[in-house]
């Protein structure tokens, strides 16, 4: 008998890890910038907008609609050859930034672009951000 091959999981670094100290206490958190009052996503070091480096933290609604998906089929990596088909969707939120993610909690062919989203948290060693159809 073969074991099953683990997930592989992000390791957070000194730049992210308020994004996954967030997820663990399921919180969304992200980025904005006090220079130009935008919001950005993935973490980086510069605002993406102004280039200031006045990034701080904030807790985003985590609400946001879905732009687009598809279905993974193949097993592209051992660690997911237990969830195939599986989607990957990519969900703007309401902040104004793209994400990129699974939906949770519906199947696959429930999914609707434009569908309403809300963020939800699992993992066992690094949380991070998963989406399921927002109640009401
Ligand atoms: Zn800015």
């Amino acid at each position: 008998m073969s074991q099953a091959a683990a997930k592989p999981v992000p390791v957070p670094d000194e730049i992210s890890a308020p994004f996954f100290d967030g997820a663990r206490n399921g919180k969304l958190m992200l980025q904005h910038c006090s220079g130009c009052d935008a919001w950005s996503f993935p973490v980086r070091e510069r605002c993406p907008h102004c280039f200031a480096a006045r990034l701080t933290w904030r807790q985003a609604s985590g609400r946001g609609t879905l732009y687009t998906f598809t279905i993974m089929h193949q097993v592209m990596n051992p660690g997911f050859a237990s969830a195939v088909p599986y989607n990957v969707a990519q969900i703007d939120l309401d902040e104004g930034v793209r994400m990129t993610s699974n939906i949770v909690g519906v199947a696959n062919d429930a999914l609707r672009i434009g569908m309403r989203l809300e963020a939800v948290f699992e993992g066992d060693t690094v949380s991070i951000p998963k989406f399921r159809p927002a109640a009401g």
